[in-house]
C-alpha cells in the first residue's frame, strides 16, 4: 500500500501486478527489491534504493597509500571447550605479558590491548570462541586479523577445534596454534601436531607454514613466544590504517550502566576517535563524552586497533555493528532513525542468503562462481563419501566448496557460519539441534536434510543445472 500511495495508483492494481508475477500478496506485505523494481516499471516508475548501510552513506574515496601507517593486529582466541581459551586470555591480561604497566587490566570491556617489550602491540577480543567470531561476521563485521586456536595437549583435536579451524578458514583469517597445557605430564604436543598434519594442516615443526607454539596458560610457559609468532604472522599481513581521519570501526559490546548511562566498547579500525566526536553506531548515535581504556584510564585519542569504552551514545548498539564518526550530526541522527524504522518493520533483510533453488538461476545469470556447503552427517564414512561426490560436481564455471564438515547434528554455530559465508547446509541422517532450526529460519538459511546419499548428490547437481524443482 505504501508503494501504491507513492505512485498514486490503487493498491488493488499493485496486488494484481504481483499476482501476474505469480505472487500472492496482501496490502501490508513488504516486497523485495527485485519485485518492487518490476512492479514499479509496470506503472512507468523507476525505483531508486537508498541505503541505510554505514559504508554507503559515507565517504568512499580511495585511501592515499602515503597516509597508511602500520597498525597492531586484532586477535581472537578460539578452540574446544576447556582447552584453555579463557585461561590464556586471563594470563595475557593479568601478567601484562612482557612490558605492560603494573596493575594490569582491571575491567572487562570486551577487548584489550597489550604491549610487548619491543613496543609492538596486539589487540585481543576478550570473548573467546568461534561463535562470537562468526556471529560478528554474520552481521558483516570482519574484525579479527589472526586467530589463535588453543588445543589442549593432553586431549585431542576435538569437534569444536575443527569447527574453529573451519570458521577461521572460511573468514580467510590466518591461524596460529597454541598447544596448551604442556605443563601436564600427560601432555603430548606431538600427537596433536600429527593429528593436524592428518587434516592437511602442517605446522612449522612438521615442515609446514602454519605457526604453532607449545604453551601453558597456567604457568605462562611459551606465551611470550606465542605472541611473538602472532606478530610475525601480522607482519606478513602488512596491516595498515590511516590514523589521521575521522574514526571508523566496530562495536564489541555495549550495556547500560546505572550511574553512567550507555557504555559501548568499540574497536577503532581506521582513523582516530576523539572526545567530542559525533558517532553513529548501528541504530544509535551521540557525542563521545568520555573514553577509557581497559585499565580504566581516560583516553583523549584512540587510533587504529585500539579498543576503548565510550560514553555518550543514546542507546546500546549491538556487537558487530559498525560505527563511524559523522561530521554532520543531523545526518547521523537521520540514519539512526531510518535504521530504527527498518528494524521496526520487522526483520527486513537486505541480503538474502543463497538457496539451492536459486543457485541455477544465479548461475544462468553468470554472477555465481562458488557454492559454499556446510555438511553434517551421522558417521564419518557418509560425510567423506558426500564430500567426495560434491567436490566432483565442480565444473570450470562453478566451484563447490565444503567450507565445514563434521559428524553430529546441525548446530547454531553451523547456521552462523552459513550466514556469514552465504552457505547452504546439508544434513545427512542428522537434524538441527537446539535452536538451530529457529536460527536458520531467522537467518533464512537453506537447510536440506537427506537420508539417501544419491538424493543429496542429485539435488545439488540439479540445482547447479538449474533443474531443481522448488521445494514445497
Ligand atoms: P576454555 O573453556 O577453553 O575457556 O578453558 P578454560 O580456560 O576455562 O580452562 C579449562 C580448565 O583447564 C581450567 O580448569 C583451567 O584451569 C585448566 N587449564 C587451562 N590452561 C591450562 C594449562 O596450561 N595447564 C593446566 N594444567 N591447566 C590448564
Amino acid at each position: 500500500s505504501e508503494v501504491a500511495t507513492m505512485m498514486d495508483v490503487p493498491v488493488t492494481k499493485i496486488i494484481s501486478a504481483c499476482m501476474s508475477l505469480g505472487m500472492m500478496v496482501t496490502m501490508n506485505q513488504r516486497l523485495d527489491a527485485e519485485t518492487l523494481s518490476i512492479v514499479a516499471e509496470e506503472f512507468d516508475y523507476e525505483v531508486e534504493f537508498v541505503s541505510a548501510d554505514i559504508e554507503e552513506v559515507t565517504d568512499t574515496e580511495e585511501e592515499n597509500p602515503e597516509d597508511l601507517k602500520p597498525r597492531a593486529p586484532i586477535v581472537t582466541v578460539m578452540g574446544h571447550v576447556d582447552h584453555g581459551k579463557t585461561s590464556l586470555l586471563d594470563y595475557i591480561r593479568k601478567e601484562n605479558v612482557i612490558a605492560g604497566e603494573s596493575g594490569g587490566i582491571t575491567q572487562h570491556i570486551g577487548a584489550y590491548g597489550v604491549e610487548l617489550e619491543n613496543g609492538q602491540k596486539i589487540a585481543f577480543l576478550d570473548t573467546p570462541g568461534h561463535e562470537a567470531f562468526t556471529a560478528m561476521r554474520a552481521r558483516g563485521a570482519q574484525v579479527t586479523d589472526i586467530a589463535i586456536i588453543v588445543i589442549a595437549a593432553d586431549d585431542d583435536v576435538m569437534p569444536q577445534t575443527k569447527e574453529a579451524i573451519s570458521h577461521a578458514q572460511a573468514a580467510g583469517v590466518p591461524i596460529v596454534f597454541a598447544i596448551n597445557k604442556s605443563d601436564l605430564p600427560t601432555a603430548n604436543p606431538e600427537k596433536i601436531k600429527e593429528k593436524l598434519a592428518g587434516m592437511n594442516l602442517l605446522v612449522e615443526d612438521w615442515g609446514g607454514k602454519i605457526q604453532s607454539h607449545d604453551i601453558s596458560a597456567k604457568t605462562g610457559l611459551g606465551v611470550k613466544e606465542l605472541l611473538e609468532k602472532v606478530l610475525l604472522e601480522a607482519e606478513i599481513l602488512e596491516l595498515q590504517a590511516n590514523p589521521n581521519k575521522p574514526a571508523k570501526g566496530t562495536v564489541v559490546e555495549a550495556f547500560l550502566d546505572k550511574g553512567r548511562g550507555y557504555v559501548s566498547t568499540i574497536l577503532v579500525q581506521e582513523g582516530s576517535l576523539k572526545i567530542g566526536d559525533y558517532v553513529l553506531a548501528g541504530r544509535h548515535s551521540g557525542k563521545v563524552k568520555a573514553m577509557q581504556d581497559e585499565r580504566g584510564k581516560d583516553v583523549a585519542v584512540a587510533g587504529p586497533a585500539t579498543p576503548v569504552s565510550i560514553l555518550g551514545l543514546d542507546g546500546a548498539p549491538q556487537a558487530g555493528d559498525k560505527f563511524k564518526v559523522m561530521l554532520d550530526e543531523r545526518e547521523a541522527k537521520d540514519i539512526a532513525a531510518r535504521r530504527t524504522q527498518l528494524q521496526r518493520e520487522q526483520s527486513v533483510r537486505t541480503q538474502r542468503h543463497i538457496t539451492l533453488d536459486e543457485i541455477g538461476r544465479r548461475i544462468a545469470l553468470g554472477d555465481f562462481k562458488e557454492i559454499n556447503i556446510i555438511l553434517k552427517g551421522d558417521v564419518d564414512g557418509s560425510v567423506e563419501a558426500l564430500t567426495d561426490s560434491f567436490q566432483k560436481l565442480s565444473t570450470e564455471e562453478i566451484q563447490v566448496n565444503i567450507i565445514h564438515k563434521g559428524v553430529g547434528p546441525i548446530t547454531e554455530s553451523d547456521v552462523l557460519l552459513a550466514s556469514a559465508s552465504d552457505a547452504v547446509i546439508i544434513g545427512f541422517n542428522v537434524r538441527p539441534a537446539g535452536n538451530a532450526r529457529q536460527l536458520a529460519d531467522k537467518e533464512e538459511i537453506d537447510v536440506r536434510l537427506y537420508s539417501i546419499i544419491y538424493d543429496a548428490i542429485n539435488d545439488l547437481r540439479d540445482a547447479m543445472e538449474g533443474m531443481l524443482s522448488p521445494e514445497m
